[in-house]
Order: C-alpha cells, then structure tokens, then sequence
C-alpha cells in the first residue's frame, strides 16, 4: 500500500478542498471506528484496507487474502464521489517483518452516500462471483485476469480472450 498512513485527527486536512468533503469525512471516520488502516497517497487520494474474517480463506497470487481494499479519489479526479473496492492482500517484508498490504482482484464501486458499512457489507457479497455469468463460485474458485479482473473456471478462457488481447497491458 503505498502513501502516508493517517490518523483520524489528520483527516480535515487532507478533505479541506474535497467536493465531496462531507461524505469522505462520515465515510473514513466510520472505516476509522471499524479498525481500518488509512493512508493518503501524494494525489491526495485515500486507500482503505480493512481486515474481514469472513474473506480471509484462501490465497491469491501468493498473498494472503485479509479484507478489503478501497480507494476514494483526491480532488481534481473524477468519480470521487465512489469507493472503489478490491480483494486486500498482505504479506510479510522478508527483511523488516512489516506485514505489507496491497489490492488483488476488482469488486466493484461503491456510492460513498451509501457509507463504509454498506460499501463492506457489498464488497463481502460480491467478492464471490464471477462478473461474468453471475455465478456464486467463491473467492477460491476465481482466476485472476488480466490486471484486476477475475472470472469463474468455464468462464476464464472466454474473459482471459477478451481481456487479454494481443498488446492489452500496454
Ligand atoms: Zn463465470
């Protein structure tokens, strides 16, 4: 995860120009109440990662799944008025022992009007299926495609075609 890891006291400085001031604040001081670890990028965009033992099961690409990771567009990006939500993963720095975070596949957006317990409690229902038939799979049974995607077993070879096109990552 990168970016500067806040405190709920330093939140007011980072919305002053936010057009969406009052939503991020209520939304970020409830992820604060809930235990979750807030960061600032140098955009002044959020990232939330919040631990969820009910999707910590499996491991992706490696990594152990731990919970949610949700980003809140700084000011000046468009659709910052949403919580984009990911898979969070963590794992331990061989060297300093720090347990470091970062985003798996894509869950989907959130309204931040919705607020943090709603965007989780989404997230958690949806982490599950396959985007693509709709099918409840689970978080194990999902292949990761292309560079935040993820599809079921009988879908994968379809998406992995569509996505993945020849020069996609470029
Ligand atoms: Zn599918």
């Amino acid at each position: 995860m990168d970016g500067k890891r806040i405190t709920v006291d330093e939140l007011e400085e980072y919305i002053e120009d936010h057009p969406y001031k009052e939503l991020v604040r209520e939304f970020i001081t409830t992820a604060f109440t809930a235990g979750a670890i807030v960061s600032v990028d140098r955009n002044g965009c959020f990232r939330v990662i919040t631990k969820v033992p009910q999707m910590e099961c499996i491991k992706f690409n490696g990594n152990d799944i731990v919970g949610t990771y949700m980003s809140i567009h700084g000011k000046g990006f468009s659709h910052n008025d949403l919580a984009h939500t990911w898979i969070a993963t963590s794992y331990i720095h061989g060297q300093t022992g720090e347990e470091i975070f970062s985003d798996g596949f894509a869950i989907g957006d959130f309204p931040l009007s919705d607020g943090f317990w709603n965007a989780i409690h989404k997230s958690i229902d949806l982490a599950g299926i396959c985007p693509f038939c709709g099918k409840r799979v689970g978080i194990e049974n999902l292949k990761h495609v292309g560079f935040a995607d993820k599809a079921c077993e009988d879908c994968y070879p379809a998406a992995k075609k569509k996505i993945e096109f020849p020069g996609w990552y470029n």
